[in-house]
């Protein structure tokens, strides 16, 4: 039998509301007891003095860039990068090649998984084919495949008579749909956010009323068809104040904020920095305070990185041609612990976020620390200082803004399945 003790921590299990010393014991991939100085024999310890215990983080939006484009990532280097980051379970999306519109795609990213990824890996099915906003994807048999939701991330379905059809869709097959909310003729060839930093750059600005407008749609779609609407990387206050009245209004819906849209502005991108560049753009300070607020108040309901690998020769270009999107699992703790040092966010509404949120949303295992269930664990430092050096990452990839810059709170330990498997004085531990 198998046995491992998380000695001394600050447990903190949103399920349960529960924020108290305790230790915990593992046995044989189940949390096995939960309660103070636990005394066990042969149990290999963690000691966890000074660390929160968690259930493993879930981030509910990345990119693992396989099948097709393995020379920016794939299950197994983005699968490290997950369990590096405490992130035991990941949702990828579909824009891969081919896309995964087709059961089969589906199932390869499944079963490749399965052999390659120490971290539990969902995929996200498109909601139409080869994400052109047309034509459906083939929703139940996707469901079957073992999709857990649907997405065109990266695109917008502009088509409102199919987005309502999608909706509808998915209302049936019983899955969320996710959305990539940016009205693309607004968008139009921004590439930073629209306002004084895109003037003073010469750079084509993006409008927040792009976004705006897109949720609006989608909300009222949300409303007119009663289906489960999932809002991805939130990034403006008007889009913030939309979910809000929807969700008070009883529209079905949930949202997800990024690390890097809680924390850093559009003055980041003053460098013409390539790792700034991703879409939705870094906002300006007031649409960063609004998402901070929902984030603490539950409007939004979960943090997500977009996890969104690019090689070093498709970023090391001029601003307007680089590819949107940066690195977020393994720096996505220590940016956002920042929350809980400024007193806007409780170590348990962070973790709530981090984890049992994305896994109500999806419906997948996970999220709780109850005796009986799979030892999906995290364990944190909070306070714990270290440099991150994107070249010394699990991901293939190192397009990150916080490269080189020291970070305050460390993932100590990643537990999957009651197996120790990320220390971060040892590394990944793959059998
Ligand atoms: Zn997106």
């Amino acid at each position: 039998m198998s046995r491992i003790l998380i000695k001394g921590g600050r447990i903190l299990d949103p399920s349960e509301n529960i924020d108290r010393q305790a230790d915990l014991l593992v046995e044989d991939g189940r949390i096995a007891a939960l309660g103070p100085d636990l005394k066990v024999s042969g149990a290999e310890v963690i000691d966890a003095e000074g660390c929160w215990v968690t259930p493993g983080f879930v981030d509910m939006h990345v990119h693992l860039r396989e099948p097709g484009q393995e020379y920016k990532e794939d299950l197994a280097s983005g699968g490290k990068a997950a369990v590096a980051g405490g992130f035991t379970g990941v949702a990828c999306m579909a824009n891969t090649d081919p896309v995964n519109d087709d059961p089969s795609v589906t199932d390869y990213i499944r079963s490749q998984a399965r052999k390659d990824s120490p971290a539990r890996v969902y995929p996200i099915a498109a909601a139409t084919r080869g994400l052109a906003g047309e034509v459906m994807t083939e929703m139940s048999a996707l469901r079957d495949a073992g999709a857990v939701a649907f997405s065109d991330d990266g695109k917008t379905i502009m088509d409102a008579g199919v987005m309502r059809r999608v909706l509808e869709y998915s209302k049936l097959v019983g899955l969320p749909i996710i959305v990539h909310a940016e009205d693309c003729s607004l968008v139009n060839r921004g590439v930073v956010n629209e306002g004084p930093v895109s003037t003073r750059l010469g750079l084509p600005g993006n409008p927040t009323a792009a976004e705006d407008l897109q949720v609006a749609r989608d909300l009222m779609l949300a409303k007119l068809t009663g289906a489960r609407l999932h809002v991805a990387h939130v990034s403006s206050a008007g889009a913030v104040a939309l979910i809000r009245r929807a969700r008070d209004e009883g529209v079905d819906v949930t949202a997800e904020v990024t690390p890097h849209h809680l924390s850093l502005t559009d003055e980041a991108t003053s460098g013409y920095d390539t790792n700034t560049k991703m879409a939705p753009p870094l906002r300006g300070a007031v649409d960063v305070e609004a998402c901070r607020a929902a984030l603490a108040d539950g409007t939004i309901d979960v943090i997500a990185t977009d996890h969104a690998p690019h090689a070093v020769h498709e970023k090391e270009v001029d601003f307007v041609e680089a590819p949107c999107g940066i690195l977020g699992l393994e720096t996505a703790f220590p940016v956002v612990a920042e929350l809980v040092r400024e007193g806007r966010l409780s170590p348990l509404e962070l973790i709530r976020r981090l984890s049992t949120g994305a896994v109500q949303i999806l419906d997948i295992p996970g999220g709780n620390l109850a005796e009986g269930s799979e030892a999906d664990i995290t364990i944190v430092d909070p306070e714990r200082r270290w440099i991150y050096d994107a070249a010394k990452g699990y991901s293939k990839s190192r397009n990150s803004p916080w490269d080189g810059q020291e970070m305050h709170g460390r993932v100590v330990a990643t537990l999957v399945a009651g197996r120790l498997i990320y220390h971060c004085d040892r590394g990944v531990l793959v059998p």
